[in-house]
């Protein structure tokens, strides 16, 4: 028999820190456009509020939060033995600048009813890679800057176009010349590849497992396509200025499904 006392002392003890008898440990930031990233004995029954996080071999799980975010969760893992442990989460609000952008052509503000139809199709598209699940585990295993620019656009930040306020920017924006070199940020699959999207001209998926995907944008050119898989280094586009863009410059996004993920706050989650 087990002792109870112990085992409340345990279970309480990892609420407040990671340690080696914590049934969850999460790493990433409980924060609004944050990624977290959970491990768990393989085999354990996760689920964040009533949502089943499927658990890879190696006990990992996953899972984020919105720009807006403003709910509160129930993360309940249990184990193959029975053992439970609950965390209650709520992502921290953030605050979020404003990014005016000028000379936007005409054409891209008010686009004609065929480049409409276009956008819309190009989004579908889009919306349905990022429902695909995979049980790839690469996103347990970290992420690198996709290219070594410097930051020019930042996630959350509202758009205000030519004066008219738009959709939030969701990317993290480097600067870059067309044609510089696009590294994989994880390994994965390539989900999508179309070379001209109306808004986001080269776009491109890359599936890192369980949801989490990564989306170029504005790209000059692919080095790979759909079904390819590739390892995190890789190079896989070249840089460009393509779809709705002031210059060339490269735009990375994260998503779990259709949650949008801050990608500079994966880039700080330590494996
Ligand atoms: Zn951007």
């Amino acid at each position: 028999m087990k002792n109870k006392t112990l085992l409340t002392t345990l279970t309480l003890a990892s609420v407040f820190c990671t340690n080696a008898f914590a049934q969850i440990q999460l790493s990433g930031e409980l924060t609004q456009g944050g990624l977290m990233i959970g491990k768990t004995q393989a085999d354990s029954v996760v689920k964040l509020n009533d949502k089943v996080l499927p658990v890879t071999k190696q006990g990992n799980f996953v899972f984020g939060f919105g720009r807006d975010d403003a709910n509160t969760y129930t993360l309940s893992v249990v184990q193959p033995n029975g053992e439970k442990e609950i965390k209650t989460l709520t992502p921290k609000k953030r605050k979020y600048n404003e990014q005016r952008i000028e000379g936007i052509k005409k054409s891209i503000m008010k686009p004609n009813p065929k480049a409409v139809e276009r956008a819309a199709k190009d989004s579908k598209q889009v919306k349905a890679a990022r429902t695909i699940f995979s049980d790839t585990t690469a996103f347990a295993n970290g992420f690198i800057a996709p290219i070594e620019g410097t930051i020019t656009g930042v996630y959350g930040s509202r758009r205000i176009y030519n004066g008219v306020p738009k959709y939030p920017h969701y990317g993290l924006d480097y600067a870059g010349k067309t044609g510089d070199p696009v590294k994989a940020p994880a390994d994965g699959k390539v989900l999508l590849w179309v070379p001209d999207m109306f808004y986001s001209g080269g776009t491109m998926i890359i599936d890192h497992g369980h949801g989490v995907s990564s989306t170029f944008l504005h790209l000059s050119k692919s080095y790979v396509k759909a079904g390819d898989t590739v390892k995190q280094g890789d190079v896989v586009a070249g840089v460009g200025a393509s779809g709705r863009a002031t210059g060339p410059h490269l735009d990375w996004r994260i998503n779990w499904f259709d949650v949008k993920i801050d990608p500079a706050l994966v880039l700080k989650i330590s494996q």
